[in-house]
């Protein structure tokens, strides 16, 4: 059956003029879609109009079956999709509002050294409105409903898959975030992470969408970074720089570099100090992040404290740079861990395509 959820109220509108209903049904089935509600719980449409919209659609392509909380209010979120896949996604509360991440991918093909989501591969791409149901499902979670009720303020693509590998889906799930009468979630508190697909990312900054761009560096050596993440045999980094410079040039956007502190492979001053020639001068800020270690592989978190002289290093050279607050280790906070979890333990037989009851 095909996803409801995700289409516009244009496209609504075809259905409901197909079903001989009046055009404003559509932008109350738009409105109801994006706050979460299944066609039953449309009450104010007919009910014969709900259930010919249940007949050939589903209204919501997510469903939340598990969710861990962490003692500092991080969640983790298991997802369910129609086809019995299951993606994760992880909610964290700051002052300011709370940040979901999601997935774009069902697993990811850029098979980086130190994550646990690539590890089988791709299985498949999300559509926009898979993504979308991400945010929508857990936003109805948190009691939130639609424009200034929202629960959900900020997303980040940070989670499984690689968001410019599925680059139409990620796009449009983008501009469905801030649409008229849904979350009105707008591209400015949208952030995009990505390992360097270099062409996509020109392409992105011609989409005159405001996200902040985030790139996964790793290292500043294109030798050494080879080796922890395959695409970079693809893409240099100074193709990857230009490209952030393009991005710049198209939307005035500070870019921020994400890189994970792998010790002994990527956390000496040798590195810290080609970072900061490599940098220098940029508008931009490095996002340090201590690696969340996985069974998967054998590689090592350094301590704390090395990861604050890595960016006391940098700052010292001028470039802007913070570490990353650990969040949910308690909860498998690594991207792709708790899918690969539920996975290995078999609970994915025979899970029935519904909201858990939480
Ligand atoms: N494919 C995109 C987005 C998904 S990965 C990208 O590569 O940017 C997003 C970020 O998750 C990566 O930059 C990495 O910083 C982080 N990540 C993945 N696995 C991790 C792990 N085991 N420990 C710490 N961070 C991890």
């Amino acid at each position: 059956m095909e996803i409801m959820l995700g289409r516009s109220k244009a496209e609504i509108n075809l259905i409901t003029d197909a079903l001989g209903e009046k055009s404003y049904r559509a932008a109350q089935i738009h409105k109801s879609l994006h706050a979460g509600l299944e066609f039953s719980e449309m009450t104010d449409l007919s009910k014969t109009l709900r259930e010919k919209l249940a007949e050939n659609y589903i209204a919501q392509p997510v469903k939340i079956i598990k969710t861990l909380k962490s003692a500092d209010g991080t969640e983790k979120f298991l997802f369910l999709l129609g086809d019995g896949n299951v993606i994760e996604g992880v909610l964290m509360r700051y002052k300011y509002g709370n940040t979901l991440c999601v997935s774009t991918q069902v697993g990811c093909r850029m098979h980086c050294a130190f994550c646990a989501s690539g590890i089988d591969g791709l299985i498949r791409n999300l559509e926009a409105g898979e993504i979308l149901g991400e945010v929508v499902s857990v936003n109805r979670y948190l009691s939130g409903g639609v424009g200034d009720k929202r629960k959900v303020t900020n997303v980040v693509l940070m989670g499984s898959g690689e968001p410019l590998d599925n680059y139409d889906n990620t796009v449009k799930f983008i501009r469905l975030l801030s649409e008229e009468g849904g979350l009105n979630i707008s591209a400015r508190n949208v952030s995009l992470s990505t390992s360097g697909l270099v062409p996509a990312m020109y392409a992105l900054g011609k989409e005159n969408l405001p996200v902040t761009l985030t790139v996964s560096l790793h290292s500043p050596f294109d030798a050494e970074r080879q080796k922890i993440m395959p695409v970079a045999k693809k893409y240099s980094i100074a193709e990857i720089l230009a490209a952030c410079s393009d991005y710049f040039a198209h939307t005035g956007r500070r870019y921020i570099f994400e890189y994970v502190l792998i010790r002994g492979e990527n956390d000496t001053e040798r590195h810290a100090a080609a970072l900061v020639s490599l940098l220098k001068g940029r508008p931009c800020h490095v996002n340090l992040i201590r690696l969340n270690e996985v069974k998967e592989n054998n590689l090592k978190s350094g301590t704390e404290k090395q990861a604050y002289a890595f960016s006391a290093f940098l700052e010292k050279g001028g470039i802007s740079a913070t570490v990353r607050r650990k969040m949910g280790e308690d909860i498998e906070g690594a991207c792709g861990q708790l899918r690969r979890r539920f996975l290995e333990e078999g609970n994915n037989q025979g899970v029935k395509f519904e909201r858990a009851d939480i």
